[in-house]
């Protein structure tokens, strides 16, 4: 049989680097031939040669209702037949600022833009403006978009000034980040002894999704917010994976249920909020909004931001994720998958954790949940692509990747979840020793 797929890819890696436009599509970290979908539907897809999977990424994270919801490919539908984009204001977009308002409170005012990267980009160009400091704080395997000054990783140790994790970043660039470890209480502390009057903000994933799925700790969250009140900082969610994934009022309503009282200063927002479509927002209290243009110096802009499409499938995905009992039967959808796998590894003499909140899931091939990146890589790489190919050979699509979060869609069924099993269960039996 002819392999439509590797055909696809030869044709693409001719022309696109590396043949896919996203580098994790390329299937570099686990091998293989990627998969060119064809369709999408409900929580399957299926590739060029008519294979269907479980589909257990969902765009990375947007397809919180499943692939093709009948409400929201109305809403699309609807919306292109009045206009592609208009570069002028609409209703939409004034719903949609309504809609994030009253979902997430330490919201007051909002701006839309086209992708997480954009959001949290100008979240620290307006924490910049706005405290009128340079330096800013993040976290080693938190990932907050491709702009310059974000694409750090850099080593443990504190306060590690600026080794660009990228090509193509001059040191001067990233100079003013410092990179920290997750769920590192000590490190923050002296950062803050050191650097805290020139701290603009700090930007943390609450619950970080880019190196698998690792919670910040109570403890170290709360000292998160501390040492920004005390120092005028601003504290920064990165809400682009976890809003409106993991409940209905993001990473931060479950926290602000741990920790009364809790708030961030700014949050940033991406993937769900858009439904499929490019979409994202960055929001904060008033007093920090209004710093930016045309209110402000803080400059800011995009041609296709608000786009009139996107915002329909937004709102339609939106009004769904709102029905009561959403995110109780997304998360027990989730949970029976994480619980599965950990009896049926067990059941199979394989060492693995997982955890999940809302739609959100992560697991590990390691005895216990870890807490920041370094531990996270000790996983053995060799192991885990095992796992993944021997379930997407049988029809199920995870991330192609041991430091990426799963995500489970409101379309996905306990049949799903039972096939999964039977997958995983065959995949585990198959694992090297
Ligand atoms: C996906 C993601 C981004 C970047 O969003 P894009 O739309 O891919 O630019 C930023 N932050 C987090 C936490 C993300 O998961």
């Amino acid at each position: 049989m002819t392999d439509r797929n590797q055909q696809l890819f030869d044709r693409a890696r001719a022309l696109i680097p590396g043949g896919v436009n996203s580098p994790v599509r390329a299937f570099r970290a686990v091998g293989g031939t990627p998969r060119f979908v064809q369709r999408a539907q409900g929580a399957h897809f299926w590739d060029a040669n008519g294979q269907r999977y479980i589909d257990y990424i969902g765009s990375w994270g947007p397809m919180i209702l499943g692939h093709g919801h009948p409400a929201v490919v109305e809403a699309v539908q609807q919306a292109v037949l009045e206009g592609l984009s208009y570069g002028a204001p609409t209703e939409r977009e004034v719903e949609l600022a309504e809609a994030i308002v009253e979902l997430v409170p330490s919201i007051e005012m909002v701006r839309l833009v086209s992708s997480g990267t954009e959001a949290g980009m100008s979240t620290i160009r307006l924490a910049r403006g706005a405290t009128g400091r340079k330096k800013i704080i993040k976290f080693e395997g938190c990932y907050h978009g491709h702009a310059d000054a974000l694409l750090v990783k850099a080593g443990s140790g504190l306060a590690t000034f600026g080794n660009p994790t990228s090509a193509g970043v001059p040191p001067e660039v990233v100079q003013h980040t410092l990179v920290l470890e997750y769920n590192n209480v000590a490190q923050l502390e002296a950062a803050f002894a050191e650097h805290g009057a020139d701290i603009a903000c700090l930007i943390i994933e609450p619950i970080a999704g880019n190196m698998n799925f690792v919670r910040a700790s109570v403890p170290f969250m709360k000292r998160c917010r501390e040492l920004c009140t005390q120092h005028g900082a601003l504290l920064a969610f990165d809400e682009v994976m976890t809003g409106f994934r993991v409940a209905l009022g993001g990473a931060q309503s479950v926290y602000a249920r741990l920790i009364p009282g809790f708030e961030p200063d700014m949050t940033v927002m991406g993937k769900v909020i858009g439904g499929g479509m490019p979409l994202a927002a960055f929001g904060a209290k008033r007093a920090v909004m209004e710093h930016l243009a045309p209110l402000g110096p803080v400059y800011q802009a995009g041609t296709l931001s608000g786009n009139p499409v996107a915002t329909a499938c937004g709102l339609a995905t939106l009004r769904e994720i709102r029905k009561p009992g959403f995110y109780e039967a997304l998360s027990a959808t989730t949970r029976s998958l994480v619980e599965g796998l950990s009896r049926v590894a067990a059941e199979e003499g394989v060492t693995l954790c997982g955890d999940s909140e809302g739609g959100m899931f992560g697991f590990f091939l390691l005895d216990e949940l870890p807490q920041n990146y370094a531990r996270v890589l000790t996983t053995d790489g060799a192991r885990f692509n095992s796992l993944f190919h021997g379930l997407l050979e049988r029809g199920v699509y995870i991330a192609p990747a041991l430091y990426e979060a799963g995500f489970v869609s409101a379309a996905h069924t306990a049949q799903d979840v039972e096939d999964t099993l039977a997958a995983a269960r065959e995949a585990f039996r198959r694992l090297p020793r």
